[in-house]
Order: C-alpha cells, then sequence, then structure tokens
C-alpha cells in the first residue's frame, strides 16, 4: 500500500481517535487495577473485530491482528499504557475527568486511543500483513510495575514477540513541535532506580545534645553531601539526577529524635554512571553517618532501565514515518529526557523503536505539562501517532521481507 493511502486512512481515523481519547479522558483510572479502562478497550477492540486475548493473568488488555502468515510470520507489538494519575483536573476542558483526584495528566488517554487507531487500520488491512501485530494495553506504568507484572505473565510469548513498538505524547523531548516525531536508537528515557536511607542514635533532650548523636543533623548532611556527587563524580556530559523527595523525622521541637528516615530517586541515562551512583551514594550514607556518630541504614533498588532503542528497528519506524508523514516532520530526539518508562523493561526482552509525539502547542494555548493538573495536548497530531505504527508495521509485516 503506498504511503499516501496509509496518511490519509489514518487522518480520517482522527475524529475517532479523539473522542475515543476523550471517552478515555473522562473516567481515569490508576495503577494496575483499571477494569473500567479496560473494559472501554475491549468494548472497541470487539466492535473493530480485533481477536482478544486471555491470557495473561488479567493484567492489562492484549489482541491480536492476524495477517496472512499469521503463525509463521514474525510479530510485531504494539504497546500502549493506560493508567492516569492522582491530580485534580484543571484544564476547564468540556470533556474533563469525571473521577475527583484523578486525571489523565501523562496523555497515556491518548496513548490508549492512537493504538486503538492503529487497530482499526490494521484490521481492515490485515491482508497486507505478513505476520502479526500484537495490541499490549498495559496498566501501572506511572507505578512501573505494569510492565513487570506483564512480562512476568507471559506477554511477549504466545505468540512470541520479535519487534515493540511504543510512544509517548506530549512536551517531553520539547525540541519536538506539534506533530512531529523524534526517534533515535540512543537512551531517551533515564534508567529510574530508588534508595531509602536512615539515620539512627538513642535520642536526647534538645538542650542535651552532648547526650545522644543527632539523626537530624547526620541526614541533613548525607543529603547535601549527596547533591554534590552527580556535580563532583561523573563525566560532566553524561547526564544524571539524584532527588531526595522525602524526609521524615522527630515530632518535637525539643527532642533530638532516635531516628531520620529518608527516600530519594535516582536517573540515569547510563550503566556505568548508574553503578558509580550506587555506590557512592551509599558511601556518603556511611560518611555522614559515621561523621556525626549514628548508625545507618542504606537500601538500593533497581527500577526499569533506560528507554533505548534497536538502531535497525528505530529506522525501519523513521523511514516509515518520513514515508507518511514526510521529511520535515520527522527528527532525532537529541535531549533525552530523565523521566523513566517501563517500556524499557519490555525493550529488554524484545528489539524495540520507542519514539516521541509532540503534543504541546504553544500558539494554539496547548501546554503538555506533565503532571500538571493543567496538562493538555493538541488532538490535532494524534492521527499522527497511528500511521506512524501502521507505517511501521505495514514495513516490519511486509511480504517478502522487504523490510530495509
Ligand atoms: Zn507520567
Ligand atoms: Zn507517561
Amino acid at each position: 500500500m503506498d504511503s499516501a493511502t496509509v496518511r490519509d486512512q489514518c487522518r480520517a481515523l482522527g475524529e475517532r481517535i479523539v473522542s475515543w481519547r476523550r471517552d478515555l479522558h473522562r473516567i481515569p483510572e490508576i495503577g494496575i487495577d483499571l477494569p473500567e479502562t479496560e473494559s472501554y478497550v475491549r468494548a472497541r477492540l470487539n466492535e473493530l473485530g480485533v481477536e482478544l486475548q486471555e491470557s495473561y493473568d488479567g493484567v492489562g488488555v492484549v489482541a491480536l491482528v492476524c495477517g496472512t502468515a499469521a503463525g509463521s510470520g514474525p510479530v510485531l507489538a504494539v504497546r500502549a499504557d493506560m493508567d492516569a494519575l492522582e491530580i485534580t483536573e484543571a484544564t476547564g476542558v468540556d470533556y474533563c475527568s469525571t473521577r475527583p483526584g484523578r486525571m489523565h495528566a501523562c496523555g497515556h488517554d491518548a496513548h490508549t486511543a492512537i493504538a486503538l487507531g492503529a487497530a482499526a487500520f490494521l484490521q481492515q488491512h490485515r491482508g497486507e500483513l505478513a505476520g502479526t501485530v500484537k495490541f499490549i494495553f498495559q496498566p501501572g506504568e506511572e507505578s512501573m510495575d505494569g510492565a513487570r507484572r506483564m512480562l512476568e505473565a507471559g506477554v511477549l510469548e504466545d505468540p512470541h514477540v520479535d519487534g515493540l513498538l511504543g510512544l509517548h505524547i506530549g512536551g517531553i523531548w520539547d525540541e519536538l513541535g506539534a506533530g512531529k516525531v523524534g526517534v533515535s536508537h540512543r537512551a531517551i528515557m533515564a534508567a529510574a532506580d530508588a534508595f531509602n536511607f536512615s539515620m539512627s542514635a538513642t535520642g536526647s533532650h534538645g538542650a542535651y545534645p552532648h547526650q545522644s548523636p543527632d539523626p537530624v543533623l547526620a541526614a541533613s548532611a548525607a543529603i547535601v553531601q549527596l547533591h554534590t556527587l552527580v556535580g563532583r563524580t561523573i563525566d560532566p556530559t553524561a547526564a544524571a539526577v539524584i532527588t531526595v523527595g522525602r524526609v521524615e523525622g522527630g515530632r518535637a521541637r525539643n527532642i533530638i529524635p532516635s531516628e531520620v528516615t529518608a527516600r530519594g530517586t535516582v536517573r540515569t541515562l547510563d550503566e556505568s554512571v548508574r553503578a558509580h551512583l550506587r555506590e557512592r551514594i551509599g558511601q556518603v550514607i556511611a560518611g555522614a553517618a559515621g561523621a556525626h556518630g549514628c548508625g545507618h541504614g542504606y537500601e538500593y533498588f533497581y527500577g526499569a532501565p533506560p528507554v533505548r532503542g534497536d538502531a535497525r528497528l528505530c529506522e525501519l519506524v523513521r523511514r516509515a514515518a518520513v514515508d507518511v508523514l514526510g521529511e520535515g516532520e520527522v527528527l532525532e530526539i537529541r535531549k533525552p529526557s530523565l523521566g523513566g518508562e517501563d517500556v524499557s523493561l519490555l525493550m529488554e526482552h524484545a528489539p524495540g523503536c520507542y519514539f516521541g509525539l509532540g503534543g504541546s502547542n504553544p500558539e494554539r494555548g496547548i501546554h503538555s505539562i506533565h503532571h500538571n493538573p493543567g496538562f493538555r495536548i493538541d488532538e490535532d497530531v494524534l492521527w499522527r501517532g497511528a500511521a506512524v505504527f501502521c507505517a511501521g508495521a505495514l514495513r516490519y509485516l511486509a511480504p517478502r521481507q522487504e523490510q530495509s
């Protein structure tokens, strides 16, 4: 099929994609259990005639578009996340969240609607696919446990997934203007790790500081010192973030408490920087505890790895996107985001291409500030995401291996 046809048909699907997105926007749900969202997605897939799979432990929704060589040809997955955030919406749009304290403030409603649009197109043109497209609708991206749960339930098997596509809309990569598609096989989102630490002492009266080490002072010293690690111990051309976002300890102004606990996040794009910071954070905490005579505890938790695409698949998607949208509409992402995305867990097992779709349109007063009560996207660009999925799938599953 020629790319003008793909473009025109996907553009024609735009209105339906927008109405699906608005329906989902009204009913945001949080975490792993998204009963209303999932039944909405199942209902639309049923209407489209797409075959639902029921064998993944009830986590998420999985559906198959079976082409001519289904069962023997390659399998390409299209993954969309579906979950929302605990934020009270303040956009004032007429399709505003109807659930108090919950909002689609990251654009996952758009991802789900775009994937439904791609399913609509590909189901209709399945005769031109020499293989299978597996749609993975994933909960729990924000809580970072959805991809792991689906992976453990075998989502990349039966049928085995050979390649995986995904996207994020919005303002994550500010070099992407409205409707522009950004592709890169380098790390474009960060590893999102976590750490906890504690400082402990016997505790005493606030007026008798000589009777107990002070865990408040020790924790403060550690936090100040932690912020020197990025600036002073890693290559300045590498990127990393350490944020301590939660500190707890003490109940009264005149008591030196017996314990202070803190929680932080670490974002890195490179495995060696990641390993370095894990070790040095522990050293800083132990050093601050020792200097202040406190005991200490330290735990580090590996989260999802950086989002890094497969060079060959990213080139295929880039070419497909150029064909369907035009040369000037497709850019290389040069400035990574230090946000995390658990699609990377899936991409560790299947070569992937995770691309960006610019959703912010300041000229129209539409600002995609993620996780903000005023988060909005330019809905006119949604069909473009579907067009890239469809053109990518047609290329990946082209008969006679016309892939490269
Ligand atoms: Zn988010
Ligand atoms: Zn997101």
